[in-house]
């Protein structure tokens, strides 16, 4: 079972870690920095024991980091990974300005989030509009920008399950769908904002995103309205 370093600081790049199991070119650790893709959020790349981290996934309990060359490394050996800053920070800059986009759109019109994906500075968003207000695109990015302006807090904790499926903020992003086994959920807080239990990784504070801008929207649906967006420097 690999321990999630990355869920308590995402702000680490470098780490030591024991190889705990090997496959053809692939190496699981006791415990990570690197974000293996899940959650709309894609994985991070690096250099771990001196190859090249093409791929990170979960794979049942252990997360699996698939790498270039070798020789690899052997079981029970320490070694060294470094993420790729540069990717991470864009893709956290990117995950804590959907959660914005999630936070305005529910307090302007309380519409729930239906889907989504993201890249570095780029994503899509699936909302349940049907149809889309007038003046949409125009409106989020306003909405959006003045919370990232507005340089608020972003906070992670770990709750209790029973505590976390009491939360009015969370029930209503349907935490209650976590399933039973998870007795610890983690909360990502953007205070006064948005608060959701989710698994990736997040910028300090809203003003480390830059800024929204919306790319185009799409209808694919009754009720399923996508968001296209990119995330750009100040
Ligand atoms: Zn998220």
């Amino acid at each position: 079972m690999t321990e999630l370093l990355y869920l308590s600081d995402a702000y680490v790049t470098t780490f030591t870690a024991r190889v705990v199991d090997l496959r053809d070119g692939g190496i699981a650790l006791d415990r990570t920095h690197f974000y293996p893709t899940g959650g709309g959020q894609p994985h991070d790349t690096g250099v771990l024991a001196g190859l090249s981290v093409t791929e990170v996934r979960k794979g049942g309990t252990d997360v699996w980091h698939t790498v270039e060359g070798g020789p690899l490394p052997s079981i029970g050996d320490e070694v060294e990974g470094t993420v790729d800053w540069d990717r991470r920070h864009r893709l956290m800059r990117t995950h804590t300005a959907l959660h914005v986009l999630c936070g305005v759109i529910w307090n302007e019109w309380h519409v729930p989030v239906t889907g989504g994906n993201m890249e570095p500075l780029s994503a899509r968003m699936d909302f349940e509009f049907d149809p889309l207000p007038e003046g949409f695109a125009a409106r989020i990015e306003e909405l959006v920008n003045v919370e990232l302006v507005a340089d608020r807090a972003i906070e992670v904790s770990f709750l209790p399950r029973d505590t976390a499926v009491q939360d009015a903020d969370l029930i209503r992003t349907k935490v209650s769908l976590i399933p039973d086994s998870v007795t610890e959920i983690r909360v990502v807080d953007i205070v006064g904002l948005d608060k959701q239990a989710d698994g990736g990784t997040h910028v300090h504070s809203t003003a480390e995103v830059g800024r929204l801008r919306v790319l185009k929207l799409e209808n694919k649906g009754k009720g399923n309205k996508r968001v296209r967006v990119e995330i750009i420097d100040v």
